[in-house]
């Protein structure tokens, strides 16, 4: 479904990306692991075009969306292609990001109304599905300021589901939660796994990410240092910063 391949990203002289690869095939969960600052997030955000990558080829459902810098491949895509293919990316965040002036119903038909141009009627009715997906009906007249913050969190999921996504990419979408509050996000993210989404996710939930993932990628200092299924990840890693980093989280 996507292909990244030898992707690099600079902030100025800061060398962040430094020729990340990565595949996710239909259906597939992949984990994302690694210490803060390590480039996950930058990774993420170079997969859905959030940024621009420096260099590097990247490849969705066979399609070359984008490709930067010194590589022999090159756009196959029409532009209106590679527009219809990042909307196929549902995106959420650590800190929820809901417009704070929109009740959960304003949160969820936004995009679908404006940006696939949904009639209301229809929207409304996607995102009753949805937030009942979520278990958050109820809630569908509340401004964000009255929920906490698992509950934000599930309203920004059920937001991204309403553009009918493909692949969601979830970037620590539990570390902004007070402990009790994490359970609630992770059961929706197990309920989109039971209906074989493919998913992408940052997480410091190592029980999480080995109970749901296919596959476990370490990243460091802007690598990919260990790629591999979660038993042998956290039985075996074969990278020593890899044992550091799961004994000070284990
Ligand atoms: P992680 O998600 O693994 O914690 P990030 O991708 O957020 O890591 O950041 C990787 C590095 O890039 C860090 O050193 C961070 O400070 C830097 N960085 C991230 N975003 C920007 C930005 N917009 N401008 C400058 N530096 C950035
Ligand atoms: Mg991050």
């Amino acid at each position: 479904m996507i292909r990244m391949s030898n992707i690099h990203k600079y902030f100025g002289d800061l060398h962040v990306l430094k020729g990340v690869s990565l595949e996710v095939k239909k259906g597939e969960i992949v984990s994302i692991i690694g210490p803060s600052g390590s480039g996950k997030s930058t990774f993420l955000r170079c997969m859905n075009q959030l940024e621009k990558i420096d260099k590097g080829v990247v490849e969705i459902e066979g399609m070359v969306v984008e490709a930067a810098g010194d590589v022999t491949e090159k756009v196959t895509a029409f532009p209106k292609d590679v527009r219809a293919t990042y909307r196929k990316m549902g995106m959420v965040f650590q800190n929820f990001n809901l417009f704070p002036h929109m009740t959960v119903l304003g949160n969820v038909i936004e995009a679908p109304m404006t940006v696939n141009k949904t009639d209301k009627v229809a929207a409304i009715e996607i995102a009753e599905q949805q937030l009942a997906k979520v278990g958050l009906l109820d809630k569908i007249d509340a401004y964000p300021s009255k929920l906490s913050g698992g509950q934000r969190q599930r309203v920004a999921i059920a937001r991204a589901l309403a553009m009918k996504p493909e692949i969601m990419l979830f970037d620590e979408p539990t570390s902004a939660l007070d402990p009790e509050l994490v359970g609630e996000v992770l059961e929706v993210i197990k309920k989109l796994a039971a209906d074989h989404m493919t998913m992408l996710v940052v997480t410091h939930e190592m029980s999480f990410a080995r109970e749901l993932s296919h596959r476990i990628v370490f990243m460091d200092e802007g690598e990919i240092i260990e790629e591999c299924p979660p038993q042998q990840f956290f039985e075996a890693p074969s990278h020593a910063r890899v044992k550091l980093f799961l004994e000070k989280m284990l």
